[in-house]
């Protein structure tokens, strides 16, 4: 077949960004990631728009990359277990997201869910997260710019809790906020000894699964 050179350049690009996407994927599986949908969502979401167009050549690269703001976007491996950790068996019919970032993480959540609250304290973030739901076509997703240490109270319970952000210790407003079986998913811990766990609430209990270690920036106080 003859192109003419610019679009043999942008096929190019388009091949090498589904081989990478590819490469992810198998990546993914090879670490334990199983669930058809959530590897779907991480092969059909194009993380490449989420990023500085410096980093796109990285996107598809399984690691966090900067945002900005001293934030990063996770990591596609983190991004795609705590989606199975949320999503297991079922969709949840409203989960609340804290830390939206670049809204990444909400892009492959939300059509996994029935509806998805996200809150985020750095404002020119969370106006580029929503553009990027609004381009995506992406129409379940309420966002809101607040500290949601406190979650939101409104729209609680909630079926499940995805926290993006590291508490010290395990967000008690958090839990309060689940309905009975609903379940948390959040880092815990002080930088460099971060851990991943899953709190499901059995009546005022909480039974409590450990999903490996992590690194998250911190869950901090206040907006900005
Ligand atoms: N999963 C996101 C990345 C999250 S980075 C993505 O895919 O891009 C963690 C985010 O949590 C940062 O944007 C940070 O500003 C936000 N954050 C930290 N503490 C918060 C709080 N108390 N309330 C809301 N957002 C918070």
């Amino acid at each position: 077949m003859n192109r003419g050179a610019g679009e043999a350049g942008v096929a190019g690009i388009g091949m090498t960004s589904a081989r990478t996407r590819e490469r992810l994927i198998q990546r993914l599986m090879e670490q334990g990631i199983r669930d058809p949908r959530v590897l779907d969502r991480i092969r059909n979401v194009p993380r490449h728009l989420f990023v500085d167009e410096a980093l796109a050549s990285r996107a598809y690269e399984d690691t966090a990359l900067p945002i900005g703001h001293s934030q990063t976007i996770s990591q596609p491996y983190v991004v795609a277990r705590m989606t199975e950790a949320v999503t297991v068996g079922g969709t949840p019919a409203k989960v609340l997201e804290v830390g939206t970032g670049c809204g990444y993480q909400t892009a492959v959540l939300a059509p996994l869910v029935g509806r998805l609250y996200s809150i985020e304290r750095i404002g020119p973030l969370l106006d580029k997260a929503k553009e990027r739901a609004r381009q995506l076509g992406i129409k379940n997703v309420r966002f809101k710019h607040a500290d949601g240490s406190d979650g939101w109270k409104s729209q609680a319970p909630f079926d499940a809790i995805l926290v993006a952000a590291a508490p010290h210790s395990v967000p008690m407003k958090l839990l309060e906020q689940l309905k009975d079986g609903g379940r948390l998913v959040a880092p815990i811990g002080p930088e460099g000894q971060q851990e991943l766990l899953r709190l499901t609430r059995r009546g005022d209990q909480y039974m409590r699964e450990r999903l490996g270690f992590v690194s998250f920036v911190p869950l901090l106080g206040g907006v900005s």
